[in-house]
């Protein structure tokens, strides 16, 4: 089973893609979380990418396919992928495509997470990361129990970079411009499934009702 979830930032694709984790064992690549990793250890990558992504741009399509391509290939990836944060662009979408080809391998679905940007600000300012195992908890509505420690692993929160609401907003118009043309482009190859992502249980529930489908 091979997935990719589209949404903007904030849409609940992160936190989605860690349940259907949990559910179907399939693993989850996060270019997000990879690039972060990259920055956190100051790695080459790391450091050719910390400016772009704390101004919430785009990093180059050539490293993102790099990372891609490297990590498809590994052992895990073989019963499939859900893909958070890939494609960004329809650069990216064609040649992800290629690639696909090349292994003969295809994706089954592409979920589009539909949500107000009114919505996405409140709850980016408000979100806050786990060090050691990136969940995301939300101060407003999905608080850990104990103050600034994440309750699965005891990690220490914090505030993404990109989440400040100057960042926040140039995240939203980079996604408007490059990323929601892929709406039309993955409807076209009749891969879109639009989910309401206004609450993220519901859109778990929803991707698992489409995804319970197609094993029967
Ligand atoms: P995310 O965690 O998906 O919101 O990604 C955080 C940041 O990483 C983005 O704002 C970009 O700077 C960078 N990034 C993540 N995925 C991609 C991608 N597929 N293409 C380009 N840049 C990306």
């Amino acid at each position: 089973m091979r997935l990719i979830l589209l949404g903007p930032p904030g849409g609940g694709k992160g936190t989605v893609a860690k349940r259907l984790h949990a559910e179907f064992n399939i693993p989850v690549i996060s270019t997000g979380v990879i690039l972060r990793e990259a920055v956190e250890k100051k790695s080459k990558l790391g450091i050719e990418v910390e400016n772009i992504m704390s101004k919430g741009g785009l990093v180059p399509d050539r490293i993102i396919l790099e990372i891609i391509k490297e990590r498809i290939k590994q052992e895990d990836c073989k019963n499939g992928y859900i893909f958070d944060g890939f494609p960004r662009n329809i650069e990216q979408a064609n040649s992800l495509e290629k690639l696909n080809e090349e292994l003969n391998e295809y994706i089954d679905y592409v979920f589009y997470f539909e949500i107000l940007f009114s919505e996405i600000i409140q709850r980016l300012s408000t979100r806050r990361v786990c060090k050691k195992c990136s969940i995301n908890y939300n101060l407003s509505f999905n608080p850990t129990k104990k103050d600034n420690a994440c309750d699965l692993c005891g990690g220490e929160l914090y505030q993404r970079e990109d989440d400040k609401e100057e960042t926040i907003k140039n995240r939203l118009k980079v996604f408007a411009k490059q990323t929601i043309p892929l709406k039309k482009y993955y409807k076209e190859k009749k891969l879109l499934k639009v989910i309401d992502a206004n609450f993220s249980e519901n859109a778990f529930l929803a991707i698992k009702k489409v995804l319970r489908g197609m094993h029967k």
